[in-house]
């Protein structure tokens, strides 16, 4: 098994890789190509990956430039199965060789520094520069450090809401906890990063309680009033959990005032409530980059909804997390349907053809709340002018009161979407 130390080490051991293979700045990476398109991709997660892959196999002949910080991705979806000790980290960690090998990506590992509009240019942090047609950014979301949680707090009290070392820290203090500990959990305000991510993070942590340390609690102070799927949720937890999970509302206990993220302490409107383990997890923007590059008003990105390009920025397409998509939430599923229309956009318009109008978009979200009791909710969205709105009659939430088959098959689907949304993206 994985633990913290031997992950920092592996990380800095890809790191010193990711310098010597720093191959693929090239003088023909810093000119435009001559007789065709390149378009630029910045962030290999969910959006990124998918719209490197994608864009080759719609339109081969484009030149495919993808550039991620990382030499592996760790996926946030099926990370709480890792922090509850169903899966090993390594069932979550993903590369990018078939990118390269199979698709003709070319897969940069290097930080960006910014996108820049008036050269057409993306600048590493390296210096060099990359000149492109389009840039395509998905760089998903950054925390907003607030009420005392800094950004060296996330050593003491993880968020886990970037997978990787966060997910294997909060593992460990979990598995350090005592039984008859407290586990805490500061759930974020919306918009936020899959909207039932810490609903499903605190299932399976309860799970592990159950399982493992049976005297033990957990509170959940929430910045909000309601959350995803709260009836399916809130129906799992009495059944499987009884009265071992305590949800405050933001408005009846839950509002955070401050918070002491070494001494695991949070001070709300009623009293102070002291953690064992405390999962603070942040509220959030849009990642640096796109604050960086010119492509945020407020926290996050505005993007033309038939095509994702930046209502900022010409020839700049966000997708994920950090593009503005009401109505569909920030998910890796969103991330990976969004990419598929805007390089099939970008390859039409490269083209001078029309754009596909309206196009239509997916949406899946299943949570687990024992490794054999998910849940569901999916949508189809049709682009509009200013929305993605939900098709009449598509998808729905998995219904109330369903029997334990019915639920045990909606887990079993959980682990099918994952696979086969990392065969569609990775492979
Ligand atoms: C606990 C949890 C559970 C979840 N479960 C699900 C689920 O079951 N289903 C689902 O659909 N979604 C789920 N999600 C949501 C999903 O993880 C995100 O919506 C998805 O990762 C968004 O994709 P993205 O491409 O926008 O960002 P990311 O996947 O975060 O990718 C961004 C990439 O950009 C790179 N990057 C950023 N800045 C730079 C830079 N300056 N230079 C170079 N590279 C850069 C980063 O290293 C990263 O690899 C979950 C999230 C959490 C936290």
């Amino acid at each position: 098994m994985m633990n913290r130390r031997n992950f920092n080490k592996l990380l800095a051991s890809s790191f010193a890789l990711s310098l010597t293979a720093c191959n693929s700045i090239t003088s023909m990476t810093s000119t435009l190509p001559k007789n065709k398109k390149r378009v630029v991709i910045v962030g290999g997660g969910f959006g990124g990956a998918t719209a490197a892959k994608y864009l080759k196999k719609f339109s081969p002949e484009t030149e495919v430039i993808l550039i991620e910080q990382n030499q592996n991705y760790y996926t946030c979806p099926f990370g709480n199965t890792v922090i509850a000790g169903l899966n090993d980290i390594k069932y979550i960690k993903h590369d990018y060789k078939t990118l390269e090998s199979k698709y003709k990506v070319q897969v940069i590992h290097k930080k960006v520094a910014k996108v820049e509009a008036k050269t057409h240019t993306v600048i590493l942090e390296s210096g060099e520069v990359i000149p492109y047609h389009k840039a395509i950014v998905s760089p998903g979301i950054d925390f907003k450090y607030e009420k005392g949680y800094v950004e060296d707090s996330e050593n003491y009290s993880p968020h886990a809401y970037k997978a990787g070392a966060q997910t294997i820290l909060l593992k460990e203090q979990l598995e350090a906890m005592k039984d008859g500990g407290t586990y805490v959990m500061v759930a974020p305000k919306n918009p936020f990063r899959c909207p039932p991510g810490p609903y499903e993070r605190i299932s399976l942590v309860a799970h592990y309680l159950k399982t493992n340390k049976p005297n033990s609690k957990i509170v959940i102070l929430d910045q909000k009033n309601k959350f995803s799927k709260q009836g399916l949720f809130q129906e799992g937890w009495e059944k499987l959990y009884g009265d071992m999970i305590d949800w405050r509302s933001s408005e009846f206990g839950g509002a955070v005032i401050s918070v002491d993220p070494i001494k695991k302490e949070i001070i709300t409107e009623d009293e102070v409530v002291k953690a064992d383990v405390l999962n603070y997890i942040p509220n959030q923007k849009a990642g640096k980059l796109a604050f960086d590059s010119g492509l945020t008003k407020g926290d996050w990105c505005p993007v033309y909804k038939k095509t994702f390009e930046s209502k900022l920025v010409k020839d700049v397409h966000v997708i994920g997390d950090a593009a503005i998509a009401t109505k569909m939430p920030k998910s890796g599923f969103s991330a990976n349907s969004q990419a598929k229309i805007a390089v099939l956009q970008i390859a039409r318009i490269l083209k001078k053809q029309a754009i596909i109008n309206p196009p239509k978009l997916a949406n899946t979200c299943y949570s687990l709340l024992a490794p054999n009791y998910g849940i569901s909710v999916a949508a189809v969205y049709e682009a509009k002018e200013d929305i993605f709105d939900t098709v009449p009659g598509s998808g729905g939430l998995s219904p109330m009161g369903a029997s334990p088959s019915f639920r045990a098959t909606e887990a079993e689907y959980a682990v099918g979407w994952y696979k086969n949304q990392m065969a569609d993206i990775f492979s």
